[in-house]
C-alpha cells in the first residue's frame, strides 16, 4: 500500500475545508457571505508589518536556532510575564509554525501507541486527529450546554483511567467561546493532583474576552498546574496575523523541551526568520490598541449577531463570553449538521461549519470575523433558509 495507516486515518480539517469552498465559489462569482473563517478580518497591525519589511532589507534571511531567536524567545518570555504573571526561562519556551505546529509536536513527543487524551467536546477539529495520527486514543467528556459546555472537575475525575496522559483545555474555547473562571480551572486542577497528567493549555484566544470576563491561564493557578502545564499561544488571532503562522510553547518539562527541539529540527528547522522579527513588537505590546479596537469591533458583532438571531424559531445560541465564534444550536430542524450546512450553501449561500467536526451535530458554527453588514445579511439569509426548512 502506497500510503501509511496514520495517514489514511487522518481526517480532513473541516474548518480548512469549508473555508476553502467558500472561496472557490465566491471566485467563481457566486453571492456567498462566509462565516467559516477562523481567523479575524482585520488586517495585521502596521507595527508588525514595518518589522518584517525591516527583517527583509536588513537581511535577516539565515536560518536561526531551533527554537528561536535569542530576542524573540526573550519577547515570549515577556510577554508571559506581562500578560499572565508567568516566568519561564527562555530556554523553556520554543517557537513554531502556529499553535496548530505547537499542539502537534506536543502530542508527538508525548504520546505512546494507546496513551489516552482527554479532550472536552465540543472541541477544536484537530485535536483528536492529531491524537489518533501519534497512535493515541481520544477520551471525549461532551460538556453540558447548560454550563456553557465545559466540564466539571467531577466529570474528568470519571474520565481519568491509568492509561490518561494528557488534558487538552482550550480557554477561551473554539467552537463554543465560552470561558473557564478561576474556580473551575482551580477544581480541575485539583483532580490532577496525584496523577501525571499532563495539560495543555490551549491560549490562543486570551485577548478576546468580553463582559468583565476575566481570562485566566492553567499555569498560574498553582506551582503543580505550573509544572504539569504546556502553556500554548499564538499571534494568529491575538495579533492578527493566521498566516504568518507564529506560535509557541512553554514547558517547565525540561524533557519535553528537548524532544520538542530535536523533533522540530529534524523537521520545520526554526520558523520563519522574518516572522520571528515581526512578532517582537506584538509580543512586547507594541500593538496592544489595535488588539483592543478588534477586540472592541467583536464584541459589538457578536451582540448584534445574537440579537438578530434571538427572532429566529427553534434554534439556540449559547451566549459567548470569548473568541468569535457562536454555536448554533439546530437539533429541532436538523440533527445532521453537514446536511443543514450543505443545503445552507447551496438554498441561501451561506457557509457556516458544521457542528460534527467540533464533535456535536445538530449544531453549527458561525465566525462572526467578518464585517457588520455581511452579519446583518448574512443571519437574514440564515433566518428565511430555517423558516423554509
Ligand atoms: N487552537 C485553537 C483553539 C484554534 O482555534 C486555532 C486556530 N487555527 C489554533 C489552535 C491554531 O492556530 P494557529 O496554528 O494559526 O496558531
Ligand atoms: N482555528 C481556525 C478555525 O477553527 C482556523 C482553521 C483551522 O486551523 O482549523 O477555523
Amino acid at each position: 500500500m502506497l500510503l501509511s495507516g496514520r495517514s489514511l486515518a487522518l481526517g480532513e480539517s473541516l474548518t480548512l475545508a469549508v473555508t476553502a469552498l467558500a472561496s472557490e465559489l465566491k471566485a467563481k462569482g457566486e453571492d456567498i457571505i462566509s462565516f467559516s473563517a477562523g481567523e479575524p478580518d482585520f488586517d495585521t497591525p502596521q507595527i508588525i508589518k514595518n518589522a518584517a519589511i525591516k527583517a527583509i532589507e536588513q537581511g535577516c534571511s539565515k536560518y536561526t536556532v531551533v527554537s528561536g531567536m535569542p530576542q524573540v524567545l526573550e519577547a515570549v518570555q515577556y510577554k508571559l510575564k506581562r500578560d499572565n504573571k508567568l516566568s519561564y526561562e527562555t530556554s523553556e519556551i520554543i517557537t513554531n509554525v502556529g499553535a496548530k505546529h505547537s499542539l502537534f509536536e506536543c502530542i508527538e513527543c508525548l504520546i505512546n501507541h494507546g496513551d489516552e487524551v482527554i479532550i472536552p467536546s465540543p472541541y477544536w477539529v484537530s485535536y483528536p486527529e492529531m491524537v489518533k495520527f501519534a497512535g493515541g486514543v481520544p477520551v471525549f467528556i461532551e460538556g453540558k450546554e447548560e454550563n456553557g459546555f465545559k466540564i466539571t472537575a467531577s466529570e474528568l475525575k470519571q474520565a481519568i483511567t491509568p492509561k490518561t496522559k494528557i488534558l487538552i483545555l482550550n480557554s477561551p474555547s473554539n467552537p463554543v467561546g465560552s470561558v473557564y473562571s478561576k474556580e473551575e480551572l482551580q477544581n480541575i486542577a485539583n483532580v490532577l493532583k496525584d496523577t501525571d497528567i499532563i495539560v495543555l493549555s490551549d491560549e490562543m484566544y486570551e485577548k478576546l474576552v468580553y463582559d468583565d470576563v476575566k481570562f485566566q491561564a492553567f499555569a498560574t493557578l498553582s506551582e503543580d498546574a505550573l509544572q504539569r502545564s504546556v502553556t500554548i499561544n499564538g499571534l494568529s488571532k491575538c495579533g492578527a496575523m493566521p498566516g504568518w503562522r507564529f506560535g509557541y510553547l512553554a514547558s517547565k518539562n525540561k524533557d519535553l523541551i528537548k524532544a520538542i527541539k530535536k523533533m522540530q529540527g529534524q523537521s520545520t528547522s526554526n520558523i520563519c526568520s522574518i516572522v520571528q522579527h515581526a512578532a517582537i513588537p506584538a509580543l512586547k505590546g507594541e500593538c496592544d490598541k489595535d488588539i483592543e479596537y478588534m477586540r472592541q469591533a467583536f464584541k459589538n458583532r457578536r451582540n448584534v449577531a445574537l440579537k438578530m438571531l434571538e427572532s429566529v424559531p427553534k434554534i439556540s445560541v449559547y451566549k459567548p463570553q470569548g473568541a468569535f465564534y457562536l454555536f448554533i444550536n439546530i437539533s429541532k430542524i436538523q440533527k445532521d449538521s453537514v446536511e443543514f450546512c450543505r443545503l445552507l450553501l447551496e438554498k441561501k449561500k451561506v457557509a457556516v461549519v458544521p457542528g460534527i467536526g467540533f464533535g456535536m451535530d445538530g449544531y453549527f458554527r458561525l465566525s462572526y470575523a467578518t464585517s457588520d453588514e455581511l452579519i446583518k445579511q448574512g443571519i437574514q439569509r440564515i433566518k428565511e433558509f430555517i423558516m423554509e426548512f
